[in-house]
């Protein structure tokens, strides 16, 4: 048994494989391209607030080490495992070899639901957490970020943690921290705006009016409400369902999304909001819209919905949200459903975080109008690379946004031989 057993690496996987296939890549380099470089453990003993000590499990995956140094999230959930982690490491390596960033992928967090903690305790888990990976991570070496369930906040206490036991300030360590320690203006929003901007591509391509066109946002963090409120105000899109972890909603007249970010501010979550009817949350995603945008968890499309999705554009944010059995559906109704896949939707996070490293790494800042037409600019031709390569070979976004992703690493790798 692998170490990386687990569901959602298995998926991972398989993408891969069906890549690989395409691409015609050697057996010797299928397993060296696809498997993990360096996978770490550690335990967390922590002092909870009712004077007990509880002990968490935390992971940190590099997946590749070819390009630069590597760079990835850190998921806070009670169910992850080493396995899910390597996933998303293992995307997180396609996604920045297509916006032609020089990282590899890499990904971590801690089981823990962060919800259930108090901030004393939520700040020992991130500080013991940083602590337990100094011997790991480093401005050369991988740079952490914020993923599900950890915020700018999270980054502040990582980004503390590694400077007092450096002795000085070391900013460049973490990306997606506050502004007023070196975060980078428009890194909150650059997720979300970055998905907004590939579906008015998108809306473009099939030329469809945004202001006619209405919109369900599954997840309501960081990604999910930014990529929900700027469709509404920028574009004009009528929201008709959100949804978070505690409920999902529906209103065919359109929901103010602007007062229901108030209403999670206030209350740290959807419930009770109710300015809409509440309905499945399974069900939400095969109702009537035009664009469909999961931007929380894994595998949400998935063989038993894939057929029903009723959206012209699923817009993905979150990261795997489409099984592979979901995407062989999704293949045979290429001309009714234009899928903009999870590598390409949601790069604008590690784009922007690439900017804060940077400007971290250069002690400059950039303005968050100069951030945000790099973000685009960047977005605009892996896009556009996308399409051509779908259109030239008759494949998949999935597969040519892959591709590009596997090919980069892949040929960094022959360049650089193999030692010894
Ligand atoms: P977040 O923690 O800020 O928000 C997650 C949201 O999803 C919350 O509203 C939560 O209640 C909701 N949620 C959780 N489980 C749910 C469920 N079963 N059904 C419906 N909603 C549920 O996280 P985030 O940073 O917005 O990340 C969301 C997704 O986007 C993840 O897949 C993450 O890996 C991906 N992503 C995030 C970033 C980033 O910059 N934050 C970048 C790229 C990709």
């Amino acid at each position: 048994m692998s170490i990386y057993n687990d569901e959602v690496f298995q998926m991972a996987c398989d993408q891969f494989q069906v890549i690989a296939d395409y691409l015609q890549i050697d057996q010797n380099d299928r397993d060296r391209l696809m498997l993990p470089k360096r996978s770490m453990a550690v335990t967390l003993p922590v002092h909870m607030d009712d004077g007990s000590t509880q002990t968490f499990q935390g992971y940190r995956v590099q997946h590749h080490l070819t390009l630069g140094p590597t760079k990835g999230g850190t998921r806070f959930a009670p169910n992850l495992s080493m396995g899910e982690t390597a996933a998303l490491a293992m995307w997180m390596s396609w996604k920045c070899a297509l916006a032609n960033l020089p990282y590899g992928g890499a990904k971590g967090g801690v089981a823990c639901d962060p919800t259930k903690l108090s901030r004393t305790e939520l700040e020992s888990v991130s500080r013991r957490y940083m602590q337990e990976m100094i011997p790991f991570v480093g401005p050369h070496t991988d740079i952490m970020g914020p993923d599900m369930g950890t915020n700018e906040q999270v980054m502040a206490w990582f980004m503390d943690t590694y400077s007092v036991y450096q002795g000085y300030c070391v900013n460049e360590i973490v990306t997606g921290k506050p502004v007023s320690i070196g975060g980078t203006e428009g890194r909150r929003e650059a997720t979300g705006r970055g998905v907004v901007y590939l579906i008015e591509r998108a809306t473009d391509m099939l030329k469809l009016d945004p202001k006619k066109c209405t919109a369900i946002v599954q997840g309501f963090g960081n990604v999910g409400s930014v990529a929900a409120l700027s469709l509404a105000l920028n574009t004009g899109m009528k929201i008709v369902g959100i949804s978070d972890a505690t409920v999902a909603l529906y209103n065919p007249n359109g929901i103010d999304v602007a007062k229901a970010e108030q209403h999670v501010i206030k209350k740290g979550h959807l419930r009770a909001f109710d300015e809409a009817d509440r309905v499945d949350p399974n069900e939400m995603l095969t109702m009537p819209c035009d664009v469909l945008v999961p931007s929380a968890v894994d595998r949400v499309i998935n063989k038993g919905n894939a057929a029903k999705l009723k959206c012209r554009i699923l817009a993905e944010g979150a990261n795997g949200p489409t099984t592979p059995e979901a995407d062989l559906i999704l293949n045979e109704r290429w001309d009714e459903l234009f899928v903009i896949p999870d590598i390409l939707c949601n790069a604008g996070g590690v784009i922007v975080s690439y900017f804060e490293w940077v400007q971290g790494l250069q002690a400059f800042m950039w303005t968050e109008t100069e951030v945000t037409d790099k973000l685009f600019r960047i977005l605009e031709h892996s896009f556009a690379q996308v399409i051509k390569r779908a259109k030239a070979h008759k494949i998949s976004h999935r597969t040519a946004a892959m591709a590009i992703g596997v090919e980069r690493v892949m040929k960094a790798k022959h360049a650089r031989g193999l030692f010894p």
